[in-house]
């Protein structure tokens, strides 16, 4: 039985043949959503810390994370891929995304770059310096979150989903492999949303998703609303079945880089199911195999679908009427 969906250590060990680790560094980049550009608040769901380690806050510079990181996933013989995650690393003039990316060359045997951003701060100029980088394999990691409008207006996350649709395939079209955040759970979102959103995405051409459920931390909008009794967050076996769900309707090449949260430790306020991590990947895992369903199962049943409508029609070889 091959298996139920496609991972991102699958991904990258069939582009370089053996394990990836990705080593997480803080290049201090900031945000638009953050600075007073779009808002001072940031999307209703993050904090000031906006997932990032705080290392550069604290003197360390790339060279230093890198070399303090680097060394196990080294003596193991893992291919080395400097994962810019905080904040939005492209934010700012294409000088500074130039600059950051000839440190990030300099890393000694970096094989890669994993990068996190805003589909609001990838202009062309930009995705050309990405795509020239000698960096080898280069991974985008987009917050879309939503595909409906009114959800991401809900939790100013300040673009549209127009906006991420128009970075993705831009980012695609110059040969970037681009990896889009999504979220279940968010305020106002039914799972039909969520899985709308995961139905807009296989539209486009991206190569990995991260699915979340929607945490509240300490800090964030969110924990503000949920302490005024404003949002509810959604049910553990409700976040299980809904993305499993999702899977059945994402293609089969698209990896699936992540199933579910991972609070930073002493931020969680609510879930408390969230912080069972690798409890919700074996529930997830055993649905999946339960219920006997796989990634791209959805699509390969729309296919066959459209292909005996295509046999019902006029000249076709099955007759119209119920089948
Ligand atoms: S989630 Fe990302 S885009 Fe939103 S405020 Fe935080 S760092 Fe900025």
């Amino acid at each position: 039985m091959p298996p139920r969906l496609h991972t991102l250590s699958q991904a990258l060990r069939a582009v370089f043949g053996r394990r990836a680790k990705k080593i997480p560094l803080d290049a201090g980049s900031s945000c638009p959503n953050r600075d007073g550009t779009l808002s001072l608040g940031g999307c209703l769901f993050c904090n000031a810390a906006g997932s990032g380690t705080g290392l550069h806050l604290k003197g360390f510079g790339l060279l230093a994370q890198w070399a303090a990181l680097t060394g196990p996933a080294r003596r193991r013989g893992e291919a080395l891929l400097g994962y810019l995650q905080s904040f939005s690393n492209t934010y700012g003039p294409p000088e500074r995304l130039a600059a950051l990316l000839a440190e990030m060359a300099t890393l000694p045997d970096i094989a890669g770059l994993c990068l996190g951003t805003r589909p609001d701060c990838l202009d062309d100029a930009k995705i050309s310096l990405l795509a020239a980088a000698p960096l080898g394999h280069v991974r985008l990691e987009m917050g879309l979150q939503s595909a409906n409008d009114a959800t991401l207006a809900r939790i100013n996350r300040g673009h549209t989903a127009a906006t991420f649709a128009r970075a993705s395939r831009d980012a695609a079209a110059a040969g970037l492999f681009v990896t889009a955040h999504v979220m279940a759970g968010l305020p106002g979102e039914t799972v039909a949303d969520f899985l709308a959103t995961v139905d807009f995405l296989a539209t486009l051409p991206i190569a990995g998703v991260k699915f979340h459920n929607t945490l509240v931390v300490a800090g964030s909008g969110l924990a503000g609303l949920y302490a005024a009794g404003g949002y509810v967050p959604m049910a553990r076996e409700d976040y299980v079945a809904a993305v499993c769900q999702a899977i059945t309707r994402l293609p089969a090449h698209v990896a699936i880089e992540r199933q579910n949260a991972d609070p930073a430790p002493g931020e969680l306020v609510a879930p408390a199911w969230a912080a069972d991590k690798q409890g919700i990947l074996r529930e997830i895992a055993a649905r999946l195999e339960r219920e006997d369903i796989w990634q791209g199962m959805g699509m390969e049943r729309e296919r066959e679908e459209e292909d005996k409508e295509c046999l019902r029609r006029p000249g076709g070889i099955i007759p119209p009427g119920p089948p």
